[in-house]
């Protein structure tokens, strides 16, 4: 079983239009202030970020925002337990994977998709070893995960790569699928291997 103290939410800058997501975003951060897990995240106050934040701090437990200069000054959330402010989005996006024990993906649009596909593209890599997840709320990623099946049939997603992202449709469930995953890292390239970047050359990624 692995050791969760951080997790690391992606999730909309918006709050959408459909209210089930402001629910879920709400019941994760509760759930993770109440078994003591801390939040790391984009650092917004707005929308679904601004939602899961808000519902960590007032659950008593931590947050830590990582943020890009660029955005600091108009979205940054101020009432965070830890607020970083970082110089360029890839240096944030390093520093919140390297922050984290496991990732967590709730809906949003191109930011959370793109966080998501980076952080399972570097785990299929084996540069972290850490569990990844999406919160399906509403059947929200049924067309993704749909997508996902299908790269695997059609041989550009290998099945055991395809199994690295879990999903469920509560909290509760989710954590504990990340908790339990016990999924090996297995080099993507076994023919030559892929070694993994050195823990120096991942925190200075520009
Ligand atoms: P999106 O799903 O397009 O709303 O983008 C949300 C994701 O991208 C979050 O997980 C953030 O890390 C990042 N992001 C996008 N917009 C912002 C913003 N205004 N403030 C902070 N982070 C943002």
């Amino acid at each position: 079983m692995r050791e969760l103290s951080q997790v690391c939410v992606f999730c909309g800058s918006s709050s959408g239009s459909n209210g089930r997501h402001a629910e879920s975003a709400r019941e994760l951060g509760k759930h993770l202030a109440n078994n003591g897990i801390g939040l790391v995240y984009g650092g917004g106050a707005t929308g679904l970020m601004g939602i899961v934040a808000d519902s960590v701090l007032e659950g008593g437990g931590r947050v830590t925002g990582i943020i890009p200069e660029s955005l600091s000054r108009e979205v940054a959330h101020p009432g965070l337990t830890e607020l970083i402010v970082t110089e360029t989005m890839h240096t944030r996006k390093a520093l919140m994977y390297e922050r984290s024990d496991a990732f967590v993906a709730l809906a949003g649009g191109f930011g959370t998709l793109d966080e998501l596909a980076e952080i399972s593209t570097w785990r299929q890599l084996g540069i972290y070893d850490k569990p990844v997840g999406i919160l399906n709320v509403d059947g929200y990623f049924d067309h993704l995960l749909a997508f996902f099946d299908r790269a695997a049939t059609d041989g550009l997603l290998k099945p055991k790569n395809r199994r690295l992202v879990l999903d469920a449709a509560s909290p509760g469930e989710l954590i504990e699928l990340l908790r339990n995953d016990d999924t090996a890292y297995e080099p993507k390239w076994e023919s030559r291997g892929t070694p993994a970047a050195p823990a120096d050359e991942k925190s200075t990624l520009r």
